[in-house]
Order: C-alpha cells, then sequence, then structure tokens
C-alpha cells in the first residue's frame, strides 16, 4: 500500500479555501528505536508509548482518544448494528517532537502516520490539529479498517472519506466546500474520483478536491439514509464483494456510481441554506 498524503492546507483557484490534514496510511509498521527509554500509558482501547512529553499531555491524549473511539464507532454505526468486537487495543507511539518524528519515520511531510493492520499511530506534539485533525483522522482509519477488512475492494475515496468525516469541522464543512466546487466549474465526476490513486506527482488542487469531495460523499451515505445501511456496506465489502455490488446491496438504489453521484448532487441541492 503505498503511502498517502492527506493534503495540506492552501489556497485553490478563485479564492476558495479547503483545509485539509495531513497523514500518512502505511502498510508496515514503523520501528521505534530499541534504545530508547519508551514508557507506557494504557486505557480501554489504547495504548500510549511516550518518551518525555509531559504526563499531563498523555492523559489528554487518552481521553481525547477514548472520546473519539466512542464517537466514531456510534457515527459508522458498528456498536449499533454488528456483533462487533474490539481485538487489541490501538496503540499511539508519541516522539518527543518532529525532528525525532522524522528521524523515526522518515516522512517530514506528514503530521502523524497510521497502520491500520498492527493498530498503529505513530505521531508527535503538534501546535494545532493534533486532537481535532491528527487523531480522530487517524483512528477513523483503524476503525474502519476493523469493519471492513484488509481486501483490496475498498475505494480510496471511501477509506480517506470516512477518516475526514471523523473531524468534525471537515465534516461541517464539506457539503458548502464542494457546493463551492460545483459552482466554480472544480467539481471531479465520482467516476473520475474513483480512479484516482494519490501519489507524490498529485497536484495539490487535486488532491484537496479528492479529499473534500471524499468526505461529502461519505457524509451523504451516513446522513441521507439509516446507518444500517452503512453498516451493511462494511460487512459485504469484509466478505470480499466487489464495491459496486456491496453498495447496491447496502442502499439498493444505486446500480453504478452514476447513480450514486446523481442522488449525493440532488442531496446537496436539497440541503443548501
Ligand atoms: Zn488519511
Amino acid at each position: 500500500m503505498p503511502v498517502k498524503n492527506c493534503g495540506i492546507k492552501s489556497f485553490l483557484g478563485a479564492g476558495l479555501v479547503i483545509a485539509i490534514t495531513l497523514c500518512g496510511v502505511l502498510a508496515a509498521r514503523v520501528v521505534v528505536a530499541a534504545s530508547s527509554p519508551w514508557q507506557e500509558e494504557k486505557s480501554e482501547h489504547f495504548i500510549i508509548a511516550y518518551q518525555h512529553v509531559p504526563e499531563s499531555f498523555v492523559k489528554d491524549v487518552i481521553e481525547a482518544a477514548e472520546d473519539h473511539y466512542r464517537q466514531t464507532m456510534t457515527t459508522l454505526g458498528f456498536t449499533r448494528y454488528t456483533g462487533w468486537t474490539w481485538k487489541n487495543r490501538v496503540k499511539i507511539v508519541i516522539h518527543d517532537s518532529q525532528s525525532a518524528y522524522v528521524k523515526a519515520s522518515h516522512y517530514a511531510w506528514s503530521a502523524g502516520q497510521v497502520s491500520p493492520d498492527t493498530k498503529e499511530i505513530v505521531t508527535f506534539p503538534s501546535e494545532s490539529g493534533f486532537f481535532d485533525s491528527l487523531l480522530p483522522h487517524e483512528l477513523g482509519h483503524i476503525i474502519f479498517r476493523e469493519g471492513v477488512g484488509f481486501h483490496d475492494n475498498i475505494p480510496l475515496w471511501l477509506e480517506e472519506g470516512v477518516a475526514m468525516y471523523q473531524e468534525r469541522a471537515r465534516r461541517l464543512g464539506a457539503d458548502a466546500d464542494v457546493r463551492d466546487l460545483i459552482a466554480q466549474g472544480y467539481f471531479i465526476p465520482l467516476e473520475d474520483l474513483d480512479r484516482i490513486t494519490l501519489r507524490s506527482g498529485t497536484s495539490r488542487a487535486t488532491v484537496q478536491i479528492f479529499y473534500t469531495e471524499a468526505a461529502s460523499l461519505v457524509g451523504f451515505l451516513i446522513n441521507k439514509y439509516e446507518v444500517y445501511r452503512f453498516v451493511r456496506l462494511c460487512r459485504e465489502l469484509k466478505e470480499g464483494q466487489r464495491f459496486d455490488v456491496a453498495l447496491n446491496k447496502a442502499y439498493m438504489e444505486f446500480p453504478n456510481l452514476s447513480a450514486l453521484e446523481r442522488s449525493w448532487r440532488r442531496y446537496l441541492d436539497e440541503t443548501r441554506e
């Protein structure tokens, strides 16, 4: 799985501003230097590994992580509609500083990385966005993958959209941003969005549009319909079903991506304030 850059803050054409978190999804576990004196603090669902960051910060991380865990499980319907059990705690490795993080991870462009298969988040205390963006976003990746498994049938827009949707501010702003994209001619049709692979050469504007549309579309799938449909979609995907088949089985009104896009855009028109 390639590293995915979850984007950065910047201006898009015509004055449209879309702010997006930085994150990386890794297939491989990030190795922590064995010689470092790491301490651990445990809670019901988390293990926090740290060296010299203040204990008060560690306690704040635990409190926020448990809170985001409960919210994400509820939002995705996992606690309500599945006999879902959480296996093993999530490990959050907090380096002392950005330089220590970069030295260990070799990813200078991101503020954190997540490995859903090993349930590990690696990060460092950053001056902004740590509790509101990075933590819910990366945790969203882990919880979602716990729900849908690790087949290669998950569209990238769905995976990143679910993670973006856990960031409350992004969730609230995504629909308005997509309406602006449509009005200004920047909207990427869903069939094209579905084919996008984010690589180092992908333009910043495309990355930003991708994440914004993904967050709005996931919000549509969750908010417009009873949440059991999203749970059914996840269950079908976990069983290895192709995405288009799983979508149609769960929602029963989207035979293809074009039909999904039409309903999504109609919803954006109807919910315009
Ligand atoms: Zn992400």
